[in-house]
């Protein structure tokens, strides 16, 4: 695997890539990879001649600046991972290279997926998430890019950012790799205790619930039921959302197909999401 740090590098490796007209697969990371991640770098080597990861842990992404000091760091042990797992080329950029003095970041309107979840909870998140992510696509210019339905509407803000501008990227969405418990594999479960890992199997356990109301109840009684059971939990409930899988609309009499249950709980001071398509 060859790292790539520099401006000169990535052109270099640029005008390689373009004169063999090899099909690029991209997998944006912050790093602190786990199986999660690698699954996705395995569907993108499954489809692309050539594939890319990168690791940059964004700023702008970070409304809570506790949350960015903490987050994980790993780098020896996820260039060790990356490599095991044939990936061709590490993107390791600086702050510098991804934002330089004069860039003038994309603005692309998100309001409508932006006002419920995870962008009424952290507010700036995805305008951050939108810019780095177009920043990444400028550099690397995949033909093919990788995200997890485990940050669902994050997968919605990008999908809408490509179709918006008309980028020639093709998202693939890839599915959530769970522990044999059910916990969401995280960056953030690192930080954990053995104790905190078991409490928080209970969001898997509320949304295999879910699932099992949804076939009998309205989606205003399914959320109202899984609210209650947080009641009785260690963990902190932030939002329980049903909603449409496109709009991100909440539902309340009618289920829509592949409508999605998506959470965020606290355990302990660290910050955990996940959902689940709860009918068909
Ligand atoms: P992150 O490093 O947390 O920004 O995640 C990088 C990419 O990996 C994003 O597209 C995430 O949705 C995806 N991802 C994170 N956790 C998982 C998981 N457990 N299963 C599948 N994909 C994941």
């Amino acid at each position: 695997m060859q790292i790539i740090r520099t401006k000169d590098e990535l052109n270099a490796l640029q005008d390689e890539l373009k004169s063999n007209r090899q099909d690029v697969g991209f997998v944006p990371t912050m790093g602190a990879l786990h199986q999660g991640h690698i699954s996705l770098l395995k569907k993108c080597r499954q489809e692309c001649a050539v594939s890319v990861v990168s690791i940059f842990v964004n700023p702008l992404q970070f409304n809570n600046k506790e949350d960015l000091q903490k987050y994980p760091n790993t780098l020896s042990e996820d260039i060790e991972l990356l490599t095991e797992n044939g990936c061709d080329y590490l993107f390791l950029p600086d702050v510098s290279l991804i934002y330089p003095d004069d860039y003038q970041p994309i603005v692309v309107s998100i309001d409508h997926l932006n006002h419920q979840m995870e962008g009424k909870y952290r507010p700036g998140h995805f305008e951050g998430v939108v810019k780095v992510v177009y920043r990444l696509f400028e550099l690397i210019q995949p033909q093919k890019a990788y995200f997890g339905t485990k940050d669902f509407q994050q997968l919605a803000v990008i999908t809408h950012m490509v179709k918006s501008l008309s980028l020639p990227i093709e998202i693939v969405p890839c599915e959530t790799i769970r522990e044999e418990d059910g916990l969401a594999m995280s960056s953030r479960n690192m930080r954990l205790s053995s104790a905190q890992k078991k409490e928080a199997t209970f969001i898997y356990q509320v949304l295999i619930k879910g699932r099992a109301l949804a076939s009998s109840l309205t989606p205003e009684e399914t959320r109202n039921e899984l609210v209650a059971l947080f009641e009785e939990s260690q963990l902190e409930l932030e939002y329980l959302e049903i909603v449409d899988s496109e709009t991100l609309s909440p539902l309340d009499q009618t289920w829509l197909p592949k409508s999605r249950v998506c959470i965020a709980a606290y355990c302990g001071d660290i910050r955990l999401i996940d959902n689940f398509q709860l009918v068909g």
